[in-house]
């Protein structure tokens, strides 16, 4: 049941061995309305070959009556890499980040240590860039400037950008999970209930116990949920509207964005706006920044939104990676004075529609060509 509701996006993390026979356990997670991490099912494995991943696969889709997941995030590990790209042909696989950066310090240590400012130029242009161009240039600059055209790790990675660089994950929903440090945090979690001592009958007996415990933190935020009062902090129409309408959690973080949102002013782009409609568009484009910035140092964000049905759409696409709207669309709803949520940006687990479904190739073009 929880797969059904909340299985869009699964992390699936092979690094945990807590069991007699120190057999892989592998968990398959995601999160629920609550942003709680929640174990959709599991499976230990006597090896790790590609065709084990296989069959571990098919059989939990045949369990879940053949739903794959919209986005599934991994370790780096071929054999997986490998089973997924057969089993789950449509399903957009991403790897974990957080993994991935933990190995820079040790495989680029020599750079590190001897340029001072290397980290800052690697840093700003894998998690800073905001679109595709503008990595792919900061890209190019800084393996020119270190050197780093012959750095076979470094292009291994490069080669594998479209399942890890925000510039090119940005727009794949991940339901705010793009790492698998969350399924880390349930490995804790089982921890408590396992060890390397425990056999196997008692480990799946244990493992039930966990998900039972589970199951009861999340009637726990339910319960919050529906009868905790929720404080205001705007007082606006829209910020009571999500209070209807986001779980306590999601309306949180909705209201981190709204706050956000105040900081920044909204001006409309005629250019683009003029160009769009001449080749029939029917969005508006606005600019978003914070006017307290130096121009020059200035970030601006891109936003088509269009009036009628306040459909709309960021340069930073955090709508479609986490389902929320961003602080700079809500800088768009304020302006325009949308007072409701409109209904397609939630759905049923109180995510978002996937983006694809709401705004048309045109307009994704006209933003990357603005921001350009
Ligand atoms: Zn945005």
């Amino acid at each position: 049941m929880a797969y059904q509701n909340f299985g869009d996006v699964m992390a699936f993390d092979t690094t945990y061995r807590t069991n007699r026979y120190a057999m892989p356990f592998v968990p398959f997670t995601g999160v629920n309305h609550h942003y709680q991490s929640v174990i959709f099912g599991f499976a230990l494995m006597r090896d790790e070959h590609a065709s084990t991943f296989e069959w571990i696969l098919r059989t939990w889709l045949e369990g879940v009556g053949s739903n794959p997941p919209l986005t599934i995030i991994t370790d780096q590990d071929q054999a997986m890499a490998s089973a997924i790209a057969v089993v789950l042909p449509n399903t957009t696989h991403l790897l974990c980040s957080w993994h991935i950066s933990q190995k820079f310090p040790e495989k680029l240590a020599h750079y590190y240590s001897a340029f001072p400012e290397f980290k800052t130029d690697f840093n700003n242009c894998i998690y800073k860039s905001l679109t595709e161009c503008v990595f792919e240039a900061r890209w190019a600059s800084f393996v020119e400037k270190y050197h780093l055209q012959d750095h076979k790790w470094l292009k291994g990675l490069y080669e594998l950008k479209h399942k890890w660089i925000p510039a090119y994950t940005r727009n794949k929903f991940s339901a705010f999970q793009n790492s698998t440090s969350r399924s880390e945090g349930m490995n804790s979690f089982f921890d408590k209930y396992v060890s390397s001592a425990t056999g196997l009958k008692e480990f799946i007996e244990n493992a039930q116990k966990a998900l039972a415990r589970q199951f009861m933190r999340e009637k726990e935020e339910d319960y919050v949920t529906i009868n905790l009062k929720r404080p205001m902090k705007l007082h606006t129409t829209l910020e009571y509207h999500a209070s209807c309408i986001y779980t306590k959690e999601m309306f949180r973080r909705f209201q981190d964005e709204l706050v956000e949102s105040s900081k920044y002013f909204v001006e409309k782009d005629r250019r683009a706006s003029e160009e769009g409609e001449r080749m029939g568009d029917v969005y508006t484009y606005y600019s978003c920044y914070r006017p307290m910035s130096e121009p020059t140092r200035r970030n601006v964000y891109f936003v088509a939104f269009e009036k009628a049905s306040s459909l709309g759409m960021c340069t930073c696409r955090m709508l479609e990676h986490s389902g929320l709207p961003c602080r700079h669309l809500l800088a768009v709803f304020t302006k325009k004075r949308v007072s409701e949520i409109p209904p397609y940006y939630i759905n049923r687990s109180g995510q978002c529609m996937p983006i694809e479904l709401m705004v048309c190739c045109l307009t994704i073009w006209m933003l990357d060509k603005v921001m350009r």
